[in-house]
C-alpha cells in the first residue's frame, strides 16, 4: 500500500468511534503495513476490516487513473 494515500485512510479510520467505549482509534503507519490501536479487540477487528476495504477501494481508484 506504499503508493496509497495513507492520510486518507488514517482520517477515515480515526473518525470512527467505539460504540462500547466511545473511544477513538489510532492509525499507525509502519514500514511494511499499518497498525491500529483501539480500546478493545472487537473494535480493532472492525477497523482492520474497514481499513482493508478502504485500501481495496483506493487501489481500484488508482488503477483507473493510470
Ligand atoms: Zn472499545
Amino acid at each position: 500500500m506504499s503508493d496509497l494515500d495513507n492520510s486518507l485512510i488514517k482520517r477515515k479510520i480515526e473518525s470512527q468511534k467505539c460504540s462500547k467505549h466511545n473511544e477513538k482509534p489510532q492509525f499507525i503507519k509502519t514500514q511494511k503495513e499499518f497498525e491500529i490501536k483501539a480500546c478493545c479487540e472487537d473494535f480493532r477487528t472492525i477497523l482492520f476490516k474497514k481499513s482493508k476495504s478502504i485500501i481495496a477501494e483506493e487501489t481500484k481508484k488508482m488503477m483507473k487513473n493510470i
